[in-house]
């Protein structure tokens, strides 16, 4: 295992071959065609750098939740695709374990291999030994790329990673040195930004963030609890009453730590939840009847005046109900003013990557990261079986 602290560089690659866990879950329409490649195309450095140095490469993914084999989540449109994007054939097989597939994973050289959806196998989930030993058999060493499914204990994830030599591959290293440098030593101020729907997912990362950052930004239907907690009328707003009680304590921590945590002062309000329902913006307490779905003008200069001083700055999730164009300038005033600092930055989590997808913002990011729930385990201080199964800590 000495081999994996020094990362895909230190791994032996020629004439072997190498087993490498991709995230190819992409989005399919009904017809079962691939509607968005990002992740396949997300993976491509990683094969390319295989071929180039003479390895092997198979491959395998899960791709959406079957129970059990699932005619419509079986890999083969993925392998076209893959294929197309490599310029180079890619041999989809019918399962994922099993002597068939040992017989064709056998020889060190060979056409570039797919393995079955892994999800089919019913131990995956469950991170069954004997199955990461029957995935281990393919392999002579292997490669994990895929950061979006590197918080869970998974056969095909950290399994195979504590049976063989093992690293990360560069899609994997570019997250993992992202948010290291948010979260090791950043350059000061830190910056988080903070919004979405669900506090509850988002608590854990307030209480670990606030012993980092200097300033917390709060946004989205989640700031619409902090304000209740703090007394203000929110209408019928978005609020998690259960979580009163702790968001109180982490008000508490942030001002015994001196972090300063802002939130909106004033909003887009409407009477429902609705892409044509009149809007109105107002300050401070909000009607009873009415709902915030952004966050109001004033509070879009004052977050975009702080994001302007980060020196390192971290966001998940939208400010305001971004899928709604009535519901989306404090979104994008937000998400702006992130493409504008000149500071590090890195936007993380499915819907505030949606967003600067929807902007057209994307480049100007510093880092955008390809997993929702891993980076949020990230930022809670977590660290990631997948990335620990490598031999590395993160
Ligand atoms: P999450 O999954 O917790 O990151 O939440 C993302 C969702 O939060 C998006 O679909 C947004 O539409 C939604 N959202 C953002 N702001 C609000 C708000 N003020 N009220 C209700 N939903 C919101």
């Amino acid at each position: 295992m000495a081999t994996a602290k020094h990362g895909l560089d230190g791994l032996a690659i020629e004439n072997q071959r190498v087993l490498v866990r991709v995230d190819f879950n992409v989005p399919q329409d009904d017809s079962g065609a691939i509607t968005d490649d990002t992740r396949i195309r997300a993976a491509l450095p990683t094969i390319r750098e295989i071929l180039g140095r003479g390895g092997r490469p198979i491959l395998m993914s899960h791709l959406g939740r079957p129970k059990g084999v699932d005619e419509k989540l079986r890999l083969d449109g993925v392998a076209t695709r893959l294929s197309q994007l490599l310029g180079a054939p890619v041999k989809k097989l019918g399962a994922s374990i099993g002597p068939e597939v040992e017989a064709q994973c056998k020889a060190k050289q060979g056409p570039i291999l797919l393995l079955e959806n892994v999800r089919f196998n019913s131990g995956e989930t469950k991170g069954d030994v004997g199955l990461a030993a029957s995935y281990a058999k393919l392999g002579d060493v292997f490669v994990n790329d895929a950061f979006g499914t590197s918080h869970r204990d998974e056969s095909s994830v950290s399994g195979v990673a504590r049976l063989l030599p093992s690293a990360p591959g560069r899609l994997l290293e570019a997250e993992i040195e992202a948010f290291q440098r948010v979260l090791t030593n950043p350059e000061r101020p830190l910056i988080a930004i903070l919004g979405g729907a669900k506090i509850s997912d988002k608590l854990a990362v307030i209480d670990s963030l606030l012993d980092k950052v200097d300033c917390l930004l709060i946004g989205g239907g989640m700031a619409y609890t902090f304000l209740k907690a703090q007394g203000r009328q929110i209408g019928k707003s978005l609020c998690d009453d259960a979580h009163l009680e702790t968001v109180r304590a982490a008000l508490a921590k942030a001002a015994a730590r001196k972090v300063e945590i802002c939130l909106p002062d004033d909003h887009v309000i409407a009477e429902k939840f609705s892409a044509d329902a009149a809007s109105k913006t107002v300050s401070g307490d909000i009607p009873d009847g009415w709902m915030a779905l952004d966050i109001g003008p004033r509070t879009r200069g004052l977050y975009t005046q702080r994001i302007r001083t980060a020196k390192t700055l971290v966001w998940n999730g939208p400010m305001g109900v971004f899928e709604m164009p009535s519901f989306r300038g404090g979104t994008e005033a937000v998400g702006r003013a992130v493409a504008d600092c000149p500071g590090y930055t890195v936007v993380g989590g499915g819907d505030s990557v949606a967003a600067v997808e929807l902007l057209g913002l994307a480049e100007r990011i510093k880092h955008i990261s390809t997993g929702g729930g891993a980076s949020l385990e990230l930022l809670e201080g977590k660290v990631l079986p997948g990335i620990s199964a490598l031999g590395r800590r993160f």
